[in-house]
């Protein structure tokens, strides 16, 4: 895990970047996801069950868009139950198609918070003669 600050990490997660090195993108499209990133070759999602968690959000983005809309609704209309459903339906899933690559990055975010995304190996390339004490000739 790094040293990201909170505000760094959403951001990195509002752009739909890498939450490790915040370049590569996450997303080769809309709803497909790169395996790992493009430009610091750390592996997103180890685990294949990892699209589990997104869903959580998902659900999240669906339930609250459903309750603000219903709310709004409510407030706003006379429209039947039935007429306030089916547009209830609507955008819910609409939401959750719109925010997928979104609920992805924030989850992608999570997994690297807690360590499920470890930093690629850099090669650390040390100059100079070596001088490490206490190694006698
Ligand atoms: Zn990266």
């Amino acid at each position: 895990m790094g040293h990201e600050t909170a505000s760094v990490l959403i951001k990195r997660a509002l752009r739909k970047r890498c939450p490790v090195c915040g370049n590569g993108g996450l997303f080769i499209s809309h709803f497909k996801m790169s395996r790992s990133c493009p430009a610091c070759h750390a592996t997103f999602w180890k685990d294949p069950g990892e699209s589990l968690g997104a869903m959580y959000l998902d659900y999240a983005v669906a339930a609250g868009a459903f309750l603000i809309c219903w709310a709004v609704l409510a407030w706003t209309t006379q429209l039947s139950d039935l007429s306030q459903l089916v547009i209830l339906s609507v955008v819910a899933i609409v939401s959750v198609l719109v925010c997928f690559p979104y609920t992805r990055s924030f989850w992608t975010v999570l997994v690297y918070i807690s360590g499920g995304i470890e930093r690629p190996q850099l090669r650390v390339i040390k100059g100079g003669k070596d001088d490490s004490h206490g190694r006698a000739a």
